[in-house]
Order: C-alpha cells, then sequence, then structure tokens
C-alpha cells in the first residue's frame, strides 16, 4: 500500500485551476487524505477489486482509493472542469483509472467492470437517492456488485437504516433493507468538507441479500409502500385503497391489522402485501 502519491495536493490542484465549487453540482469537496484514506478502508477489502466511484471532483478519494490498494477504479463525473485533473491522476496509475464524463444517472457501469467490483462513493446529494433506487433495482439480483460504500447526508443514512416504529422509517427503508444488509459507518463533520455543507454526513454500507426463491418483485414492493407511505397518517385499510380494491381482505391475508399505520408494518409484512399485489 503506497503511503501516498506524487501528485500535487489537492488544495493545489483546486487553487491552480481556479475550481471553484458549484452548488448545482453539489460539490463539497474533501481534502484530507486521511479522512477520503479512512472512507476506502472503511469499505472493506478493495485490494484487487475494482472500484466503482460517482463524482470524484478534483480525486481526493480516487486517489486514496488507489493508496488504499485498488487494482481498477472507474470515475464517473459529470463536471468537464476535472477532466484534466482526472488525466493527471490517470497518467500517475497507468492503465488502471477509467474516466467516464457525463451523468452517473445515464451511464451505464456494468460493461466497464472487469471482475470483483464495489462501489465507493462520496454522493452528490441532489442524486444520492435516485442513484442507489437504480442500484437497488438492479437486475438480475445478486448484482454485479459486493458491496457499496456511500455517503449520503445524516438524515438520508437515518431513514436507509430506520426499523419499523420509528420516525425515520419509510420507502427508502423498506426497499433498502429488502434487498441489502444496511449499516452506518461513521459521520463526517461538515467542517472536513470544502467548502462545509450545512449538514452532518453519514457513511453507509450495503451488503446486497441473497433473496428467497418467494421474494417479491421489487417493483410491486415500490407500489405497495409508495401507497402506504404517501398517505402515512392513514390507516393502511384507507392507504391501500388506491392499489387493491378490497383492503381489508388484503390486509387480513397479508396477516396485517387493518388500523395500522405505514410505519407499524415491518419489511416481511411488505412483502407478503407486495405478493399479494403480484397475484391479484
Ligand atoms: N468525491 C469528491 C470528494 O469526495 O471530494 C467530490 C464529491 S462532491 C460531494 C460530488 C461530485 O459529484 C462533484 O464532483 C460533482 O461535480 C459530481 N456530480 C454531481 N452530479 C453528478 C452526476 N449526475 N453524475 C456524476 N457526477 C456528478
Amino acid at each position: 500500500m503506497a503511503d501516498a502519491d506524487t501528485l500535487p495536493p489537492l488544495r493545489d490542484v483546486i487553487a491552480d485551476l481556479g475550481l471553484s465549487a458549484k452548488k448545482s453540482f453539489g460539490q463539497n469537496f474533501l481534502l484530507d487524505f486521511n479522512l477520503t484514506r479512512r472512507i476506502a478502508r472503511a469499505s472493506g477489502k478493495i485490494d484487487g477489486y475494482t472500484v466503482i466511484e460517482i463524482g470524484p471532483g478534483p480525486g481526493g478519494l480516487t486517489r486514496a482509493l488507489f493508496m488504499e490498494g485498488a487494482e481498477q477504479v472507474v470515475v464517473v463525473e459529470s463536471d468537464p472542469r476535472f477532466e484534466p485533473v482526472l488525466s493527471a491522476i490517470s497518467d500517475t496509475y497507468p492503465g488502471r483509472l477509467q474516466v467516464l464524463m457525463g451523468d452517473a444517472l445515464k451511464t451505464p457501469l456494468q460493461s466497464h467492470i472487469d471482475g470483483r467490483c464495489v462501489i465507493i462513493a462520496n454522493l452528490p446529494y441532489n442524486v444520492a437517492t435516485a442513484l442507489l433506487i437504480n442500484w437497488l433495482k438492479t437486475e438480475p439480483w445478486p448484482p454485479w456488485f459486493e458491496r457499496m460504500t456511500l455517503m449520503f447526508q445524516k438524515e438520508v443514512a437515518a431513514r436507509i437504516v430506520a426499523e419499523p416504529g420509528q420516525k425515520a422509517y419509510g420507502r427508502l427503508s423498506v426497499l433498502c433493507n429488502f434487498r441489502c444488509h444496511t449499516e452506518t459507518l461513521f459521520d463526517i463533520n461538515p467542517k472536513a468538507f470544502t467548502p462545509p455543507p450545512k449538514v452532518t454526513s453519514t457513511l453507509v454500507e450495503f451488503i446486497p441479500k441473497t433473496l428467497p426463491p418467494d421474494a417479491p418483485e421489487i417493483g410491486a414492493l415500490e407500489t405497495v409502500t409508495r401507497a402506504a407511505f404517501s398517505q402515512r397518517r392513514k390507516m393502511l385499510r384507507s392507504s391501500l385503497k388506491t392499489i387493491f380494491p378490497q383492503p381489508l381482505d388484503i390486509l387480513k391475508l397479508a396477516e396485517i391489522e387493518p388500523d395500522w399505520r405505514a410505519e407499524q408494518v415491518d419489511l416481511a409484512g411488505y412483502c407478503r402485501l407486495a405478493l399479494l399485489l403480484d397475484n391479484k
């Protein structure tokens, strides 16, 4: 493992190019290699792996991934101002960095991967949840990546790992924990970023689950959780009317009390409802 690389310090890289952070691109940079290397290490074994990183910006995390032993790194960056910086990193690690310039939401990734793969990213907050949902909806499952280690705003991280009965429990919790084991790893203070965002960030780990053969389609689970949580104060016998003509019969079959609210139903309960939607 390398102690450092031969590239200039990140503050100099940004200053030399006159790069200012753009809010529209969700840009908050991590310039401290102690922290970016800690993120790389927290994601588990990357030695010999291909790492996908979304939004490398000036490349602090990208360089840390190489320092921590990543074999190949594939980055997707939508702000063209970073292309020269990323090319310089590529020159330092010949044949090991693929730079894809464009919107990660529209960039197919699987074709760029050879061998075992993980996704590690300090995500742009404006598209973080959309990217996560896309990855969770990957077919077939288990997916082409072995793990994801992703940074979110702390309140989004709380929604991801929330359990039934908690205030943060919702659609995102059900969809994430249907397909992955999720765990928060550590918080990152706003002061660690340049410029500092208004909120604390949290690193979250996702390990894909092997689903049982009788698991519902994720699309059906999306439909039932959307119906239930979009009217989360209502009882399910009322909120589920939008998708089931006879919600009382369905709730009985799913062994769920008709006067429960969305936040009281656990993942297994939502899976039973989704299977009943499939078979309706
Ligand atoms: N990884 C860098 C770091 O940790 O310092 C930068 C992280 S910054 C929070 C998010 C990065 O994602 C920015 O470089 C931004 O330009 C980029 N970005 C924003 N929207 C994007 C999108 N739709 N696709 C790809 N990259 C995007």
